[in-house]
């Protein structure tokens, strides 16, 4: 079922970013990006590494395997969604270069967000699903593609769960405001509520054990800073939190998919937690993907 990766670039860490994600993005999230490109120098500089890729549009092909023509009709007619083809585009480039072997790891900045996408609605900063768009063109083109996605934005990911809902080769863990569990312990929500920042980190932790029993190919991390303390939902966690996050879900990657994983962008607005949040993941996934030879 899996594709034997020719393993060709396994060191390299990939940067998915367009320069209208820090011009005309999503009205909320739209300066939160102000910083970059010129934010990414000093991590360039340290590591070689790491490969920055402009994200293109993504088909509207693909875009009606999973959406309804009237959704994206209506992400046409919306001014906010102007990023969101070059958004998902990047996601669906990025996923499929670490699926193939042509890098190790990705992280992607997007314009306009994701996981509040469904077949037909999208709201909230979301304009196109681009996980389950990513996950979908694997499936077209190389068979079934067994994934774990991860949620921690502080929303709950509605469009994506109902994307993936019977989807057997999907295990989808959100943490957000409800406690959820379907039948086959595939699609998990665990509440944040009442949790300290480590008691989060322990909900982290807790999903490298169904990753264990699950072993997918490829891990999603849906990463929104909207957590962050002052930021629109707030839960009290900080870059610190963000970083033990990191260093958890690639170590877990490194462990059971080879290193596969890929770190998608949701919500957030702050610049200044926007550059360093991005840019502490991205160094944590350059310098494990820089460890390996070969
Ligand atoms: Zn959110
Ligand atoms: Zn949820």
């Amino acid at each position: 079922m899996e594709k034997i990766t020719t393993e060709k670039n396994r060191s390299l860490t990939g940067v998915f970013y367009h320069p209208s994600f820090s011009r005309r993005s999503y009205l909320t999230i739209g300066t939160r990006l102000k910083e970059f490109p010129e934010a990414f120098k000093p991590l360039r500089e340290k590591f070689s590494n790491i490969v920055i890729f402009e994200s293109k549009p993504i088909s509207e092909e693909l875009i009606l395997r999973v959406h309804s023509p009237e959704l994206l009709e209506g992400v046409r007619k919306d001014n906010l969604c102007s990023t969101a083809w070059h958004s998902a585009g990047g996601v669906v480039e990025a996923t499929e270069k670490v699926y193939s072997g042509d890098i190790r790891n990705a992280f992607c900045f997007i314009g306009a967000g994701g996981h509040h996408a469904g077949k037909r609605n999208f709201w909230g900063f979301c304009c196109f699903n681009d996980v389950v768009l990513a996950i979908r063109n694997l499936r077209d083109k190389y068979g079934s593609a067994k994934i774990a996605i991860i949620d921690t934005d502080a929303h709950h990911g509605d469009g994506t769960r109902e994307l993936i809902r019977d989807s057997s080769d999907v295990l989808h863990y959100c943490i957000c405001s409800n406690d959820y569990s379907s039948e086959d312990g595939l699609k998990i929500d665990v509440s944040y509520f009442d949790k300290t920042p480590d008691g989060y980190l322990e909900l982290v932790r807790n999903f490298a054990e169904y990753v264990r029993s699950f072993e997918p190919y490829l891990i999603f991390w849906y990463f929104g800073h909207d957590t962050h303390e002052g930021d629109y939902g707030d839960i009290g966690l900080t870059v610190r939190d963000y970083l033990k996050m990191a260093e958890i879900l690639i170590a877990l990657a490194e462990e059971i998919c080879n290193g596969r994983i890929v770190v998608v962008l949701g919500g957030g607005s702050s610049p200044r937690i926007a550059t360093e949040s991005s840019l502490a993941i991205i160094e944590k996934l350059a310098s494990t993907s820089g460890r390996v030879q070969g």
